[in-house]
């Protein structure tokens, strides 16, 4: 049997309502992933998107969330105050229909990891940074089953090597321990 494991969940509730556009969130999600840290920022490489429809006043933060290799079969609709949304709009999924949660230099996926540092920071930047509170972070513990998830520098090869195929990748890697050792 499957040993079971306390987790701590993270949550970030999103109050759509509260949300002013202001993109603050974008700003330092991506000033905090910057290399090195604070060096820059580009809301392109942020794993907070804010969908604007300035004229009808709505603004919706979506995540970053997981990589996927294919895209999905089925599309959700969203119509909000009468405006109809693309099919793809709210999505999480760092995917290959879209350029969204995608690292614009090398096309890596961006996924949100929860502002992971060391020492563990009080509250994600995100939430720290939203003068509106719009966005409200909550913590608790659930019980799981233990599970190997794969590691970020794995899911980055996967897309990768779904990219540009197996062998250009280890030819790529090759070369580049050959200049590294040289
Ligand atoms: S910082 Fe807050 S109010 Fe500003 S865009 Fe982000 S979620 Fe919206
Ligand atoms: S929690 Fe951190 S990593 Fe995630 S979107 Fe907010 S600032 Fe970015």
């Amino acid at each position: 049997m499957a040993e079971r494991k306390k987790k701590l969940v993270k949550t970030i509730k999103v109050d759509v309502d509260k949300c002013n556009g202001c993109r603050a969130c974008e700003v330092i999600c991506s000033a905090f992933h910057a290399a090195p840290k604070y060096s820059g920022n580009n809301p392109a490489r942020s794993r907070i998107r804010v969908i604007r429809e300035p004229l009808k006043d709505i603004y919706v933060p979506v995540y970053a969330g997981e990589y996927t290799a294919a895209e999905c079969m089925g599309r959700d609709k969203y119509v909000i105050d009468g405006k109809e949304y693309d099919e793809c709009g709210f999505c999480r999924a760092s995917c290959p229909s879209r350029d969204l949660f995608k690292e614009p230099d090398s096309g890596l996926p961006l996924k949100c990891d929860m502002c992971e540092s060391d020492p563990t920071l009080e509250k994600p930047l995100c939430v720290q940074w939203c003068l509106n509170d719009a966005l409200v972070y909550e913590e608790r513990e659930e019980e799981v089953e233990e599970e190997e998830k794969p590691e970020d520098v794995e899911i980055g090869l996967e897309s990768l090597v779904d990219k540009y195929g197996l062998e250009k990748v280890m030819d790529s890697f090759a070369r580049m321990s050959k200049s590294k050792k040289g």
